[in-house]
């Protein structure tokens, strides 16, 4: 009688909304990396850490593991390299690519 309930508290402490690398990747982004230190920022191909480091390891804690190339800190942070708004790249559309051969004529 009066067992404490360890498990559900174990359970709250993980958070589900942390993306791993694995998750950019499949996602199909890179790792922008922030340097609280200097400012110094820089997109990181997701693919390089995946090399280093694995699939499974939090995007935030592949900060403390790199280094800036300006100021040689270690106070980086990182996050999803989401493509900016003002940006026009890449693929749109995909299985769309008939659509354009509709003739007016
Ligand atoms: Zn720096």
């Amino acid at each position: 009688m009066g067992r404490l309930k360890n498990d559900a508290i174990a359970s709250e402490d993980r958070r589900r909304e942390v993306m791993t690398l694995g998750d950019v990747i499949a996602a199909g982004h890179n790792i922008f990396c922030w340097c609280n230190r200097c400012g110094h920022n820089n997109e990181v191909d997701a693919q390089v850490l995946l090399a280093r480091l694995g699939p499974a390891i939090p995007v935030p804690e592949i900060g403390p593991r790199m280094r800036c190339s300006g100021c040689q800190s270690k106070d980086v942070a990182t996050r999803p390299a989401w493509p900016s708004k003002g940006q026009v790249a890449g693929h749109v559309g995909r299985g769309e690519e008939n659509e354009d051969a509709r003739e007016a004529s």
